[in-house]
């Protein structure tokens, strides 16, 4: 099939309020525009340097996400037009992107990233970190990002029980900042991003806003030629 009958198929499978993200990263500029002319406007991107160069040549009402890790020197260049930055995992990474969007007058939607899998190469704040930081009103005085919710990667594995495990645990803390925080950050904390190609129906089950799926809509990555 091609990428925009599996764009529909995918969109079809999930309920209306779950924001289908289409990871784009390492596949060519046509088959974003084909999916656009089929109605999407929300890509995802871990590449500073490709979310950039895809932005020039595309429309410009594209809702970029930065969806991997963000390096500090590499704000400047996503802040002027990015959306969504899903992936906030130091409290020194929220500061920098803050500093930088309210130099360019904006204020930037931010995810923060969990650690929830069972890996240790992936990024993110600790559940119990994070709540220790929002008890010290850690982002109270970054005016220029907006806080919409939380971010996560369950483990890699088949082992279905244990993915859940890990997207409750992500739920179960973005209900405890909306209840805590109710009149500060958590009036706008609404959005939880979890669930890829291989465990979005899980994700979606367990209560996920928005899924980031690239492969089963755009096929493999095929990454032979990157350096
Ligand atoms: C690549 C990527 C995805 C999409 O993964 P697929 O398995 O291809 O759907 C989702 N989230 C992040 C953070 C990624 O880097």
């Amino acid at each position: 099939m091609s990428c925009v009958a599996n764009y529909i198929e995918t969109k079809k499978s999930l309920p209306e309020n779950v924001l289908l993200l289409a990871v784009s990263k390492t596949k060519p500029a046509e088959d974003i525009k084909a999916l656009y002319d089929a109605g999407c406007r929300d890509f995802g991107e871990n590449k500073v340097q490709e979310l950039t160069a895809k932005h020039e040549v595309l429309p410009q009402d594209i809702r970029w996400h930065q969806i991997g890790h963000l390096q500090t020197n590499k704000i400047k260049y996503i802040i002027p037009f990015v959306y969504m930055i899903h992936s906030i995992d130091s409290l020194k990474l929220a500061e920098e992107v803050n500093k930088q969007a309210q130099k360019h007058g904006r204020i930037v939607n931010c995810l923060l990233q969990l650690k929830v899998a069972q890996e240790d190469t992936k990024f993110g704040f600790e559940i119990s970190e994070l709540k220790k930081m929002l008890e010290e009103n850690a982002f109270a005085e970054l005016k220029n990002i907006k806080l919409k919710g939380v971010m996560a990667m369950a483990t890699n594995t088949e082992n279905e029980a244990e993915i859940i495990k890990e997207f409750s645990l992500v739920k179960e803390f973005s209900d405890f900042v909306k209840t805590t925080y109710q009149n500060t950050v958590g009036e706008e904390f609404t959005e939880i991003s979890m669930g890829m190609s291989e465990d979005y129906k899980l994700a979606v089950s367990c209560g996920s806003t928005i899924v980031r799926i690239g492969s089963s809509i755009f096929g493999e990555r095929d990454y032979s030629n990157k350096n």
